[in-house]
């Protein structure tokens, strides 16, 4: 039995020490690690690394305090609008829903996407009708409400401005979420699940269900979800970036993954972070952030769960 391990996220941004009560700092690490636990409880019992992100990351969106399923920001129409993507790293099959609404779990339709349709990605109108043909319940608005969410979105709703919500000082809120886990095997797989950004308009799409920008798995390199200024790291291909950087240049993933978000995302403009894991089961966090929600735990005994850069 090879090395396994896996890692989350739960949105990187302007987490400075102190601007949270220690009582919500308990709550997000108590989430982090639930989630946690039940994507390693997986790879534990000998299950695939699409379990295992699948799992953890169905967790972190079943929990208000990250925005991605319940608990996802207000778009400029006040509605939940929501997207996702799942990458198996063994087959490079993939897939992705963008601007969906009232369903629990968005990261359970993309891997029905990927598992049961001939596609890859589907957006709005036809993803809800595809997910309505495989049986998914959409749930009220007041399933996905949160209030600090509905007051950062009264803040801006009449303006032009859209925000990212991990770069609200205030209130504390932040999150998309992601995981990536290497499998007993060898295997890689990697997930994101995101609201968006606040006030968003248009039909916006940030990086997250992107395949290659936030999100992206390949057996022979590694498997990466992201979290940051999603126009950025869909224009810095940043998850592919790290993948290649790997494969064409030899970087470990470490390396790859530290020069595409301390140096390339940010040469360009982009603030946030990645996590990262490759096939002997390293893992790789950065983020040009103050902090990042974070954990991850291997089958070597290394674990570690935090919020703020140490
Ligand atoms: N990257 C996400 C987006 O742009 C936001 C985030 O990571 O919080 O939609």
């Amino acid at each position: 039995m090879k090395n396994f391990s896996i890692a989350i996220h739960g949105g990187a941004g302007t987490l400075v020490k102190g601007l949270m009560t220690s009582e919500l700092e308990s709550r997000y690490k108590e989430a982090l690690a639930e989630a946690l636990e039940a994507g390693y409880a997986v790879l534990e019992k000998g299950g695939t690394a699409l379990d295992a992100v699948e799992i953890a990351v169905q967790h972190l969106e079943d929990t208000p305090l990250f925005n991605a399923g319940k608990g996802s920001v207000f778009s400029n129409q006040g509605t939940h609008e929501m997207d996702a993507a799942i990458m198996d790293g063994s087959t490079l099959k993939a897939g992705a829903v963008s601007l969906i609404t009232g369903i629990k779990n968005p990261i359970s339709l993309a891997r029905d996407v990927m598992e049961k349709s001939d596609h890859v990605f589907l957006a709005g109108e036809g993803a809800m009708e595809f997910a309505k043909m495989n049986g998914y319940k959409v749930l009220p608005p007041e399933y996905f409400y949160d209030e600090v969410r509905y007051q950062q979105w009264q803040g801006i709703k009449d303006s032009t401005t859209f925000q990212l919500d991990h770069s609200v000082k205030k209130d504390g809120k932040f999150g998309t979420v992601g995981a990536v886990a290497c499998d007993a095997f060898g295997n890689l797989a990697a997930a994101t699940s995101t609201g968006g950004m606040t006030n968003k308009k248009w039909g916006r799409v940030g990086d997250s269900p992107m395949i290659g920008a936030g999100t992206y798995a390949n057996n022979t390199t590694c498997a990466v979800s992201c979290t940051g200024s999603g126009e950025y790291f869909i224009r810095g291909v940043v998850a592919y970036d790290v993948s290649c950087l790997m494969e064409y240049k030899g970087m470990s993933l470490v390396e790859a993954a530290s020069e595409v978000i301390q140096k390339r995302v940010l040469r360009i403009g982009g603030d946030g972070g990645l996590i990262a894991v490759d096939a002997k089961g390293t893992i790789a966090l950065p983020f040009n952030t103050e902090g990042m929600y974070r954990a991850y735990k291997t089958s070597q005994g290394e674990h570690g769960l935090a919020i703020y850069k140490d």
